[in-house]
């Protein structure tokens, strides 16, 4: 969502959870553009993104094994099911490292990374691909998306449901140094294990450095204790002594251990749930729930009193920080509390995808008439 929010931002509209139905050829020149919610939108120029199938007419004539997902199917030395043919790149049929299931990664990286290998296999040297986790990165109007590893989409599709996601959104570099940026980033594990299967971040600064170190840690099968551990540069104007990557790894383990249990967002309506807003009064008079009981952190100790030990209670503050020390507290003094995941910025967040999910719901079909007798 931060990606829409800077788009409009800078002029851009931006339509989403719609789809192309058609594009012609307007009577002015141009592009006339149909959507699947029968937006007409006319155009100079369409730009399509909207992914690639490998092309794999020749492997096919010379009768190649192809994968469930349409690419060349390749041993780990990118020999393909002919032992005297090797393919690699976008074509071929890759294990994903984090789920294990067949992908196809078209990224430049990957490509370069099995020729060596494809190579390396032709001149007689053992040698292995590990795999590929769509490490990525891109640029739109001064904002860096980048991510690595697993999404939630891609965990639920392999049927994996051990996963938990951490929000956070530090900035790039310690904030009393001017200058310093959000990083708007969600990192998922593994509970069970702590493992690290994914990250994706959004920011106008130090995105793909925090995305290429958890890229790393996937590959050598890192886990949540492991990113707390890394020791990484700090100098104010490039970090933090606690680097986002150390942070997300910190609160993901808080969550482990129980010290801080994470909620998701998706648990705000939950039976008997209670919603504790630990902000100060100036930004709970900015937005706030209505249903939420509003006790700003300072005062939590002095009003332990005003809140139920039968009901479970989701916290939050504005990224999470301030309410990972008011669940400390009301934990230790036996409250079943819960901090709610990046705080009210990831709320912002939720809403504002549901209000773009929203503006593009189906027109209501028309009911026909009761037939009249
Ligand atoms: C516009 C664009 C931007 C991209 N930007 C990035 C990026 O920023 N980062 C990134 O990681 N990836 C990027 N990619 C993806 C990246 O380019 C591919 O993943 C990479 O080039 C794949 O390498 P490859 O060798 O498999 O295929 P290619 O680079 O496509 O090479 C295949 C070659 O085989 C030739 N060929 C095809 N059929 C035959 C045939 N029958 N006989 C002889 N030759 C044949 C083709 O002409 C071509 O030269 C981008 C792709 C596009 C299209």
């Amino acid at each position: 969502m931060p990606v829409r929010l800077h788009c409009e931002a800078h002029g851009v509209t931006v339509h989403l959870g719609d789809g192309l139905a058609s594009l012609t050829a307007a009577a002015n020149g141009g592009l006339a553009v149909r959507t699947d919610h029968n937006l007409e939108i006319s155009a100079d120029l369409v730009i399509l993104s909207i992914g690639v199938r490998p092309e794999t007419q020749l492997a096919k004539a010379a009768a190649l094994t192809i994968g469930p997902r349409g690419g060349i199917v390749v041993d780990s030395h990118m020999r393909t099911s002919d032992p005297a043919i090797w393919a690699v790149g976008d074509a071929v049929e890759i294990s994903d490292v984090v789920t294990a299931s067949a992908a196809l990664i078209p990224l430049e990286g990957p490509a370069n990374r099995q020729a060596r290998i494809a190579a390396a296999s032709i001149a007689g040297r053992a040698t292995g691909f590990r795999g590929v986790q769509g490490t990525a990165v891109c640029g739109v109007l001064g904002l860096t998306i980048a991510s690595t590893g697993a999404s939630e989409k891609s965990l639920r599709r392999a049927g994996l449901s051990d996963f938990q996601a951490v929000y956070l959104h530090p900035g790039h570099h310690v904030g009393y140094y001017p200058g310093a940026k959000p990083i708007h980033l969600k990192l998922l594990f593994r509970p069970s294990d702590g493992r690290v299967l994914g990250a994706q971040a959004v920011g106008e600064a130090g995105v793909e450095r925090r995305i290429d170190t958890i890229a790393v840690a996937i590959q050598m099968r890192a886990t949540v204790d492991d990113l707390a551990e890394a020791e990484l540069c700090y100098a104010p104007q490039y970090g933090a002594a606690k680097d986002p990557v150390n942070l997300a790894g910190m609160i993901a383990q808080n969550a482990r251990n129980q010290d801080s249990p994470l909620a998701g967002w998706s648990e705000i309506d939950g039976p008997d749930v209670l919603i504790l807003d630990v902000r100060e009064s100036s930004e709970w008079h900015a937005g706030h729930f209505e249903r939420a009981v509003h006790i700003p952190l300072g005062q939590l100790r002095d009003r332990l009193g005003e809140l139920p030990k039968d009901r479970p209670i989701l916290v939050h503050c504005a990224v999470g920080l301030r309410a990972h020390i008011a669940v400390r507290i009301l934990r230790q003094h036996g409250f079943d509390a819960r901090n709610l995941s990046g705080g009210w910025t990831t709320w912002r967040h939720v809403e504002a995808a549901a209000e773009s999910a929203r503006a593009y719901l189906p027109e209501p079909r028309a009911v026909p008439p009761e037939p009249t007798r």
